[in-house]
């Protein structure tokens, strides 16, 4: 058995929320599901045993069930507690203030490479703090973009430790070390070392509103213990999947502890593998290579779960994700801190590094040799999972190995387009190929749904289609949508009200029905525009007194095949006052994003049109409404308190956070 030796002093005084470290004696993959759908928290599956973490309530719960428990460390959370506070020789962990007060001295020091972000707050109004690390910072240029965050599990603080030392790490040796200069310099790295810093303070695995919020995320999410009242509906969840929605990252990693290994997509299903197996399995070996940490999909290699950060990546971004999970112990003495980040370090630089293989180039409408006004699809066989360009500047960039590859793209409004005999080339780490895609507009064409923004978990033995089948224009691929279950796709461009019906769902197959309900806001609220129940069911939003609406939730009453929703492009030469109010896709930028007394606000606005943009408060009020001409306008917050803001344009892609500091 290869735990850690743990030598501490026993403490007695806990609170109810202290947890045991024991070892179950289940060994079946339905006994370990049971046991984490009622809140036993597993950090490692062995073939005759788990070694999990129960609370003191938990034991009569187990037992009633004919599993053996033995106790391997009586209130782990405190033996955690009193190493995250201990100073050792070597290291130390740090409190929330001075990690906060690090993050500025960092931004600081180093203000040619990175820029200090806040995504928002946390449920008890801590920062979520997140450094990008690149030259030119404050630009959002063309070059293949990369995240790592951790301490999504507030008591895992050893991933908190590796990646806080990355951000150090780049800073510091920028100047001095050639691979880090060329990352720094090629990359977009983006670091968010506390997800969950209510968590971090508590010493606990959840939130600030005791929800798991690797459980949160919307990819088949559901079916989970604390997994939150709906998919994102956590403060901390929502503020990240917006900054993921916003960028189009190659790898996505998020840090954990309790066990090692390097968790892959997907972890909702054991039924099912990743299309991309092969590419995940790839990247996975380089940084085994560096760490010894086993890797493989999350669902085989742990246990099954619904709704966590990598599946989202994977699923809803086409974004390679993992989970990788760093050392035994989650707060394992400061001592340990250095030499988990010497094994962490060059395998994350080598992802780093891999990041830019494959595929990358730009999409833009041939008539106006602008970007698609919305993102694209952009499929590359073999393979076939969809990635996406950004709006904001048409710019893609995805991981694939050397070989010869077709990719097509498709983007609501225009022709779709098919290029051949795309050459990823061999010969260094990053090798890659560069492709300008210029598609055709077509008035005529329908617009479709472009992101899945989240589904309902649905049992993969029975169903193994994917929710990402239902983007894109008819094509005979349907998800299936199981009775009781939903779906919530997102537009990129708004559908729109017009005389008629304007929104049509299609079945590819079956009887089924399913409920059709529309929002401007991915979270609701929802109204609902009836059923649809025919192979071709048509809706008038205005029905429900909208004009437009980004996001349609389709909630199957029984199995509902279902292929695509299209929508009517905006006639052209009618262009209504809504439409200042309803356009979508990224609209705009803001610098800074801290701002003191005095400074002005800039804001870019990327539309060619006027964009209504709002200014909200935490508390949601609206303070002010400001219509932005397109280019740069410069805006005073003069007589506003400290304080978090946030400049708002129609959907989860337009938000973005100002903090007003005295
Ligand atoms: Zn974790």
């Amino acid at each position: 058995m290869k735990y850690i030796a743990v030598l501490f002093l026993v403490f007695f005084l806990g609170s109810a929320s202290d947890l045991d470290l024991v070892k179950i004696d289940a060994v079946n993959m339905t006994d370990i599901k049971a046991l984490d759908r009622n809140g036993v928290i597993i950090n490692q599956v062995h073939p005759d045993h788990i070694v999990a973490e129960i609370s003191k309530d938990m034991y009569r719960m187990v037992r009633s069930r004919g599993f053996n428990i033995e106790v391997i460390q009586e209130n782990i959370t405190e033996i955690y507690r009193q190493n995250s506070m201990m100073k050792s020789t070597r290291s130390q962990y740090l409190t929330y203030d001075t990690y906060v007060d690090s993050m500025i001295t960092m931004a600081t020091n180093y203000p040619a490479i990175c820029r200090l972000d806040t995504l928002g707050y946390s449920h008890n109004n801590r920062l979520l703090l997140i450094m990008k690390i690149s030259d030119n910072a404050e630009t959002d240029e063309i070059e293949p973009e990369v995240h790592f965050e951790a301490n999504v599990h507030g008591d895992e603080k050893i991933g908190w430790a590796v990646s806080f030392w990355m951000i150090r790490y780049l800073l510091e040796n920028y100047a001095t070390d050639t691979l880090v200069q060329r990352l720094v310099d090629t990359r977009e790295i983006w670091i968010a070392p506390m997800v969950n810093p209510d968590g971090f303070v508590a010493h606990s695995r959840y939130n600030g509103r005791n929800v798991d919020l690797n459980r949160n995320w919307g990819w088949m999410w559901g079916d989970e213990w604390n997994c939150g009242t709906d998919f994102m509906s956590e403060n901390e969840a929502r503020r990240f999947v917006e900054h993921f929605w916003r960028h189009s990252f190659v790898t996505y990693v998020s840090f954990h502890a309790g066990t090692i290994y390097i968790s892959e997509p997907w972890s909702y299903s054991t039924y099912v593998q990743p299309p991309e197996q092969n590419l995940l399995h790839h990247l996975s070996q380089g940084y085994a290579y560096f760490t010894g940490y086993p890797y493989g999909q999350g669902s085989v290699g742990m246990y099954p779960i619904n709704g966590c950060t990598k599946d989202y990546d994977y699923g809803c971004g086409g974004e390679m994700g993992w989970s990788v999970e760093v050392c035994y112990y989650k707060t394992p003495s400061p001592d340990s801190i250095d030499p988990i980040f010497d094994r962490d370090r060059p395998a994350m630089l080598r992802l780093m590094h891999r990041a830019g293989q494959g595929i990358g180039g730009y999409v833009y409408d041939s008539l106006s040799i602008e970007p698609t006004k919305l993102r694209a699809l952009v499929y590359v066989d073999p393979a076939g999972w969809p990635s996406y360009s950004r709006s904001a500047n048409g710019d893609f960039h995805r991981f694939y190995l050397p070989g010869t590859y077709s990719v097509t793209v498709l983007s609501p409004g225009y022709e779709p387009k098919t290029v051949d005999s795309v050459v990823v080339p061999s010969g260094t780490p990053d090798s890659s190929v560069y492709i300008e895609v210029g598609l055709i507009p077509n008035p005529e064409l329908p617009i479709y749904a472009t992101d899945v923004v989240g589904t309902r978990y649905v049992s993969t033995y029975s169903n193994q289609t994917y929710p990402v089948e239902a983007l894109g224009p008819r094509d005979g691929q349907a998800y299936k949508v199981d009775a009781s279950k939903w779906i919530v796709l997102g537009f990129d461009w708004p559908i729109h009200d017009y005389a008629g019906n304007d929104l049509i769902v299609y079945r590819s197959s079956g009887t089924g029905s399913a409920t059709i309900r529309v929002s401007n806001d991915w979270f609701g609220s929802w109204q609902t525009l009836g059923i649809a129940n025919d192979t071709v069911t048509a809706f008038d939003i205005s029905t429900v007194s909208l004009d437009s609406a980004c996001y349609v939730r389709i909630e199957a009453s029984s199995t509902f095949m279902l292929d695509a929703v299209e929508a009517f492009q905006e006639p052209t030469g009618v262009a209504k006052d809504d439409d200042i109010a309803a356009v979508s896709g990224i609209q705009f930028e803001i610098m800074p994003t801290v701002l003191r007394e005095g400074d002005l606000l800039q804001v870019t606005s990327m539309r060619q049109q006027p964009l209504k943009i709002k200014l909200f408060n935490l508390l949601g009020q609206s303070l002010k409404e400001e219509v932005l001409e397109p280019g740069t306008t410069q805006f005073s917050l003069a007589g506003l308190p400290a304080g978090i803001y946030f400049l708002v344009g129609p959907d989860i892609h337009s938000s973005r956070r100002i903090i007003l500091v005295d």
